[in-house]
C-alpha cells in the first residue's frame, strides 16, 4: 500500500532512535586493520521513495566500507556488458557454503555457485576486466557507481584496498583455482587488484539508497527515469540477491525482511522494494554470518512497520 511520507518519516526516525539504544550491537570485522577500529556504536538507515524522496535517520552522511555490496554493481556492469554469456562463468545457485570457500569449486570443475560468493565476484569481475588495464576497468566500475547513485562524490577508500591486498590470500587461492580452469582469464593477479579495490568502495547510506534505486525501479534511475540495465536483467539481479544476498544467513534475511538485499562485511546492507523504494542501512557489528546484526533487525523492523514484502500482493 502507499504509506505516506509523514509515516515513513516516522517509521524512520523511530527504529533510527530503537537501534541507537541497542546495547547487543554485534562484532565489527576484523580482519583488516582499518574494519577492526570503526566504532561499532553507529546506526544508519535512508530511504529513497519512488517520489524522489531522502528520508533518513542516524549516522546517514558517515562513509563505510562497502565490500560485497560492490559485487551487486560489479554484476550489473557484467551482465550489461556480456547479457546472457555472463552465465557461462558464474551459477545462479544459492550456495550453503560459506562465501568464501573453495570446496565447491573443486566439485563443479571451477564454476562458482553465484556471483555474490567471493569466488563468483571474481570471476564476474574477471569479465569486466577483460582485456583492458586494471586502472580502466576500475575506473569504468566507479563511474557506473556514481552514474547509479548520481554522486560524483564516490571513492576508493586506499587503506582498505591496500590491506586487502596484503591479506587476501584466500581470495588468491580462489583466484588462481579458477584460473586453473579457464574459469577467469585476465592474470589472477590483475583481476584480484581490480576485486579488492572495488570491495574498498566507500559510501554512506544516502549514497547506498541512491545507487540501489536502479533495482527498485525495474533498471532506472527513478520511475520512468535514465535506463541503467534493462528491466529483465534487474529482476534477476534482485532474484539473486533474495537468494544469495547474505552469505549463510540469506534465508534467514529473506524470511525475516522478505525483501532482496545485498550484505557486506563493512555492516552495509543495500535492500529494494520493488516499484517503491531503495534502501540503504548500515551497523558495523556483524552477526555470526557476517551480516550486520542491527542493519538486519532495523530492516525486518522496516518491513513490519511498512507491509513492505516482495510477497505482499500490489
Ligand atoms: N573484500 C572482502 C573479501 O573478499 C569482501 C568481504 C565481504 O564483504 O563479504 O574477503
Amino acid at each position: 500500500q502507499d504509506l505516506s511520507s509523514e509515516r515513513l518519516h516516522d517509521i524512520v526516525a523511530e527504529i533510527s532512535k530503537e537501534m541507537a539504544d541497542e546495547t547487543e550491537r554485534g562484532k565489527v570485522a576484523d580482519y583488516i586493520p582499518p574494519l577492526a577500529r570503526i566504532d561499532p556504536n553507529q546506526f544508519a538507515l535512508t530511504i529513497i521513495t519512488k517520489d524522489g524522496e531522502v528520508i533518513s535517520g542516524g549516522d546517514a552522511q558517515t562513509r563505510f566500507s562497502i565490500q560485497s555490496v560492490s559485487k551487486v554493481f560489479t554484476l550489473a556492469l557484467g551482465l550489461g556488458r556480456l547479457g546472457e554469456r555472463l552465465w557461462a562463468r558464474v551459477g545462479r545457485e544459492p550456495s550453503g557454503d560459506p562465501f568464501n570457500s573453495i570446496v565447491q569449486l573443486e566439485h563443479e570443475k571451477g564454476l562458482p555457485r553465484n556471483p555474490f560468493i567471493n569466488a563468483g565476484a571474481i570471476a564476474v569481475t574477471d569479465s569486466i576486466l577483460g582485456g583492458f588495464a586494471p586502472k580502466e576497468a576500475l575506473g569504468e566500475i566507479l563511474q557506473f557507481v556514481r552514474f547509479l547513485a548520481s554522486d560524483e562524490d564516490i571513492a576508493i577508500d586506499p587503506d582498505v584496498a591496500r590491506s586487502e591486498l596484503a591479506t587476501g590470500f584466500r581470495n588468491v587461492a580462489l583466484a588462481n583455482f579458477m584460473r586453473s580452469f579457464g574459469t577467469i582469464t585476465s592474470p589472477p593477479e590483475l583481476t584480484l587488484g581490480v576485486y579488492f579495490h572495488h570491495c574498498a568502495i566507500a559510501m554512506t547510506t544516502e549514497q547506498l539508497a541512491a545507487a540501489g534505486r536502479f533495482l527498485a525501479f525495474d533498471g532506472r534511475l527513478s520511475p520512468g527515469g535514465a535506463r541503467a540495465i534493462s528491466a529483465r536483467m534487474a529482476r534477476q539481479i534482485n532474484t539473486l540477491m533474495l537468494t544469495c544476498g547474505h552469505y549463510d544467513g540469506s534465508g534467514e534475511f529473506a524470511f525475516r525482511v522478505g525483501l532482496p538485499g545485498k550484505s557486506g562485511v563493512g555492516g552495509g546492507i543495500m535492500a529494494v522494494v520493488p516499484g517503491q523504494a531503495s534502501i540503504g542501512c548500515w551497523s558495523p557489528g556483524l552477526n555470526a554470518v557476517g551480516n550486520s546484526h542491527l542493519a538486519s533487525q532495523a530492516l525486518e523492523q522496516l518491513a513490519l512497520r511498512t507491509g513492505w514484502s516482495v510477497f505482499a500482493p500490489r
